[in-house]
Order: structure tokens, then sequence, then C-alpha cells
């Protein structure tokens, strides 16, 4: 069988791998100059490491993930650094990345509510059934059963700062699959998530897919044997077509979709995000913290600051000091049209509150990435509204962060679905 697959994403790329696997042509046709997706990183010429573009790292439980890395003999690469988390307390930072540092955080006392945020995240993480949480939203939920306080303090600034407007409306397998999916000990690959896309892209060249680069595929069309896949150097048929793109981006290229499956794409709702990069002469956080959490209550301009040197060395990065400010937003918000340097204006002072000493002097370059499609919304009973991976246009699949729910999207999932789309492929070759 003749395959393309639209996207050299994770999701693409395993999903090739396994195509091949079964003895099938595959073809990648992939917009950007490189492979990798929404994980892709970028080099200063003179760094040994690429950086992600918008802050990653994988968790111990990333199975999918993890498991192909060693199916790929590439396990050697992943390395499991010890970052710390951070949370802010009366504007002092506290570490909360283990059982005990949790138990230790003042911020819910050390009674009663400590107790239920303990109780209810044990009962989250043993249960398998999470049908039953999509029927209500985080906010009924933890209010009822963590309580006011627990939730106020705990999970409601996470599900403001990543859904914004919605945070109401979302609903609490969200939640559910995020406790049960995570780990607090965070991983990465040597070299950045771009040098083992480099790799696996290679690996999958190797055994026979031919990957292009800088090839935006326009359209896609049902002829009467196979589909037709327009980029701009012509069209060419393939027996069966697998696209990873935005829900958006789907319905675009494929118009002649059927009414119902085309309003289930468009009707998906989901939050951009904008990221800001800075390399920096000096360490930011000499705590030496990783990840701070930033409630949107307390005014910082941005969700999240990650200074990835505190979770990788700096020598990596010629020295440079790696720091995140990242947002997730509505698309349309103002942050999409902001220059960089508008940008940096308004995130610089937030910097200085963790790290007084800080100056914009400190700052050597930054970098601003942005997305429309950054993280899917699900909404109560939101299974009913997954599109199914086969498209009722024969030959034709789709596989998205929008349809790994109950899970939160991740280059883990990314893996799963894009092997299960495989594995469904497969099934109706044979
Ligand atoms: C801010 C942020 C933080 C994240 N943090 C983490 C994290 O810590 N850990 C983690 O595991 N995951 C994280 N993720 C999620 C992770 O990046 C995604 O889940 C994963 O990369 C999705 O892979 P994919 O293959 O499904 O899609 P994508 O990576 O989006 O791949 C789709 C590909 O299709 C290509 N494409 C689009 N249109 C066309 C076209 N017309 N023709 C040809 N090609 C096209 C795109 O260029 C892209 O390469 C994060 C995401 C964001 C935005």
């Amino acid at each position: 069988m003749k395959i393309g697959i639209i996207g050299a994403g994770f999701g693409g790329m395993a999903a090739a791998y396994d195509l091949r696997k079964a003895g099938h042509e595959v073809t990648v046709f992939e917009a950007a100059g490189f492979v990798g997706g929404l994980a892709s990183g970028f080099k200063e010429p003179y760094w040994d490491w690429s950086v992600e573009k918008f802050y990653h790292h994988w968790f111990a439980s990333d199975k999918h993930m993890l498991g192909l890395i060693e199916e790929l003999g590439l396990s050697d690469g992943v390395i499991f650094p010890r970052p710390y988390t951070v949370l802010l307390y009366k504007g002092k930072w506290y570490p909360f990345d283990s059982i005990l540092k949790a138990l230790l955080f003042p911020g819910l006392g050390f009674g009663l509510n400590k107790i239920r945020f303990g109780l209810v995240g044990l009962y989250l993480r043993l249960t398998n059934n999470w049908k039953p949480f999509e029927r209500v939203t985080v906010e009924e939920w933890m209010r009822k059963w963590a309580g006011k306080k627990v939730y106020e303090q705990m999970w409601q600034p996470l599900v403001i700062g990543k859904f914004g407007p919605h945070y109401k409306d979302v609903n609490m397998a969200w939640m559910w699959a995020r406790l049960k999916a995570r780990t607090t000990r965070l991983g990465t690959f040597q070299g950045g998530f771009q040098a083992f896309a480099d790799r696996f892209a290679e690996i999958l060249r190797e055994r026979g897919v031919e990957i292009r680069l800088g090839a935006k595929v326009e359209s896609i069309k049902r002829k009467q044997a196979g589909l037709s896949v327009r980029s701009e150097v012509g069209a060419e048929s393939f027996d069966q077509v697998l696209v990873t793109t935005s829900p958006n981006l789907m319905a675009k290229l494929c118009p002649e979709l059927p009414e119902s499956y085309l309003k289930g794409l468009l009707e998906l709702k989901s939050m951009g995000a904008v990221v800001m990069v800075v390399s920096l002469k000096h360490q930011l956080s000499e705590q030496g913290y990783y990840w701070f959490s930033l409630p949107k209550g307390e005014g910082f301009p941005f969700l999240a600051l990650v200074e990835h040197t505190n979770f990788v060395s700096p020598e990596h990065f010629g020295g440079d000091h790696i720091l995140y400010a990242g947002d997730y937003l509505v698309p349309g918000h103002e942050y999409f049209s902001l220059s960089d340097d508008e940008l940096l204006e308004r995130f610089a002072p937030a910097f200085k509150r963790i790290n007084p000493k800080f100056a914009l002097d400190w700052v050597k370059k930054v970098w601003v990435f942005k997305t429309n499609y950054a993280q899917p919304v699900p909404l109560v009973n939101h299974s009913k509204n997954i599109p199914s991976i086969e498209t009722p246009v024969e030959g034709l699949y789709f596989a998205s962060m929008s349809q790994v729910y109950p899970w939160d999207r991740g280059t883990n999932f990314a893996v799963e679905i894009g092997r299960r789309a495989a594995r469904l492929m497969i099934e109706k070759t044979v």
C-alpha cells in the first residue's frame, strides 16, 4: 500500500514507523523545514544542545514514548535529572515535587484541608474509572470533595492558567488524567527533544520512509481509486492518508468531509500559547528552581516561568542560562500581535520578582514562539465530541492532540495515537 502522512511531529513519525514496519510505502509531508512539530527545538551555533521552542519534559510514566525510544535503541539518551518545582505562598516559594514537600507546604495549613488534599489526590490516583468524572466540571467536583480552600489554593489557579475563560467548563476527567498520568520525576533527551526527533527521522529514512520537509499540503481529495494529496509541487495519489494537524487545519485540508464530521472538528475548542525563550548571562533562580507555578491572581504577566538550565546544565548552552516565560491564551489575545521587544517589556519586571538582582542587561537574546493550537479544552461529556480516527472519507484518517482524551496532550500520547491510527490503517489493508 502507498500511504501518505501529513505532519512529522511525534504522532506522524510514530505512525510512519509502524506502517513501514508492516511493509507499506510511506511518505511523510511536513510543512516546516524540520521534524518534531510542537516539540521541536532550536539552537544557537555555539550551543551543543537544542532548546525546545515550547518547554517540554517527559514524565517517568510516559510509557508509550519511553517504550518507543527503547524500540529504537535510543534509551541511553534519556535522562531524568532532579529538578525543583515550586509553588508561591504569601510571597515565598515552596518546593512541591514530592509527597513530603506537599505535606510541608504551608498554603493549606496542617489540619483538615491538608488531609482532604491528600485523600482526594490519593483517590484520583487510585481510581481507574474516569467516565463518571467527565459528567462534572473540575470546579463542581473539587469544591464538593476537596473543599473551597483546597480548590481555590491548589487547583483553581491551574485550571484558570491553562484554560482562561473556559476554566469553569473543563471537565473533571481532565484533572483525573493529569493526576493519574504524571510523575514528579521529569525527563528529557541528551541534546534536547530536537536531537531525538532528528535521530528518529534518520532511523525512519534508513528504513525507507520518505520524509519531505518544506512540503505543505494544500488539499486532500477523494479520487475514484485512492486519495489525491496536493502540495506546492503537484498532486500525488495514495491508498491511505493520515493527517496529524490541528482539527481546524484538517477541516480546511479536506472540505469534502461530511457535514457532521466537519462540524465536530470545528466545534472543538482549544487554547493557544505564547512562549518567550530568553538566554541570560546569569542564573535567575539562585536556589536552582526549575518550574515556577504562577497563580494568575498574583499579577504575573504569564503563567509559567521555567528555568531550563536548572533542569539541564548551562554548559550545554555555552554557559547561557535559558529561561522560558509562557502562557496559554485564547487565539486573538493581544500577546499574539505584540513584537518580541514589546513582550519583553511586559515580562521583564516579573523576572525581577524571582531575583531582585535581575537587570535587562542580563538578557543576551530573546525568541518568541506562538501557536494557536496548544491545549485542547475538554468540556462536560467530552467523549461524545471526539472525532473518530477513521474518517467517513474512505482511506482518510485523522490523529491529533484533540483525540487523546481523556489524557491530556503530550508527546507520549502523540506516539500512542499515531500508533493506534497505524494499527487501524494496517487492519484495513489485510
Ligand atoms: C506550550 C506547550 C508545552 C508542552 N509541554 C509538553 C511537555 O512538557 N511534554 C510533552 O510530552 N508534551 C508537551 N506538549 C505537547 C506536545 O508538544 C504535543 O502533544 C505533541 O508534540 C503533538 O504531536 P503531534 O504529532 O500530534 O502534533 P504536532 O507536533 O503539532 O505535529 C503536526 C505537524 O504537522 C505539520 N503540518 C501542519 N500543517 C501541515 C500541512 N498543511 N502540510 C504538512 N504538514 C503540516 C506541522 O508543521 C507539525 O510538524 C506541549 C505543548 C505546548 C504547546
